[in-house]
């Protein structure tokens, strides 16, 4: 019998020059980009971690810890498809994603609905919704100095039904 699971994920990223910009997988044109020991994609952390949380199975440190140079650079849509098959072993699916990201720059809408077609690819969801607003100049995000981003996910589980889903599984 199925269930459903609730799962709340957050990232905050610096910055900075010198880097591309990823977020939700893919490449936004920018002078700079999030600081990371993976692409910095705040977008895909914290998808990541709201499915994760959901689940039962911590967050993104506790499935591919930073301190492990496997991870170094590790793209947001390797860490979504690795959550996905995370999920899929125990019979788990996203069906719903919603995405607030809090940046001060750049302009985000022209790049929502590229955003979500990939996010839907990557996770399987039914839906996704992405929106992006402003901190009205306050604090590090409102500085230009940060990005943020905020996840709610909602789960299909049926451990009756696991491992149908692609991915690489976990290793
Ligand atoms: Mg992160």
């Amino acid at each position: 019998m199925s269930s459903v699971r609730i799962g709340l994920g957050y990232d905050i990223h610096r910055l900075v020059s010198g880097r591309p910009l990823m977020l939700g997988a893919i490449e936004i044109p920018f002078d700079w980009g999030l600081l990371g020991h993976s692409d910095g994609d705040a977008v895909a952390h914290a998808l990541c971690d709201a499915q994760l949380g959901a689940v039962g199975l911590g967050d993104i440190g506790a499935q591919f810890p930073n301190s492990d140079p496997k991870w170094k650079g590790a793209a947001g849509a390797d860490l979504l498809t690795r959550t996905r098959a995370l999920l899929a072993d125990r019979g788990a699916r996203l069906v719903q994603a919603d995405v607030t990201i809090v940046a001060e720059v750049p302009k985000l809408a022209p790049h929502r609905d590229s955003m979500i077609d990939r996010l839907m690819q990557l996770t399987g969801a039914d839906t996704i919704g992405v929106k992006a607003r402003t901190n009205e100049g306050l604090g590090p995000i409102g500085q230009e100095e940060a990005i943020a981003v905020y996840a709610v996910v909602l789960l299909d589980v049926d451990p009756a039904n696991t491992g149908s889903r692609p991915g690489p599984g976990r290793d």
